[in-house]
């Protein structure tokens, strides 16, 4: 079972878990360090200072390693 850490959805299989990633909306967050997603809650204590909330990422920094998902979305297209 592959459980969205976001919401907490469950799903069978890692390829379902990844195609919901990118609709999921308690994802908002993209570290192009590590290519982990995140809840914007998750990476900022303060509202000001983000960053990665993986121990072993030293992702930092709203538009430096993170971006918001739906900024790369639009960026991309
Ligand atoms: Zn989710
Ligand atoms: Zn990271």
């Amino acid at each position: 079972m592959h459980t969205c850490r976001n919401c907490n959805q469950s799903f069978r299989t890692e390829l379902a878990l990844e195609l919901h990633l990118d609709t999921c909306k308690q994802g908002q967050l993209f570290c192009q360090e590590c290519g982990d997603r995140f809840q914007e809650g998750d990476a900022t204590q303060d509202g000001w200072h983000y960053e990665c909330p993986n121990d072993d990422c030293d992702g930092d920094g709203l538009q430096d390693d993170l971006y918001r998902v739906e900024d790369v979305r639009t960026a991309t297209h």
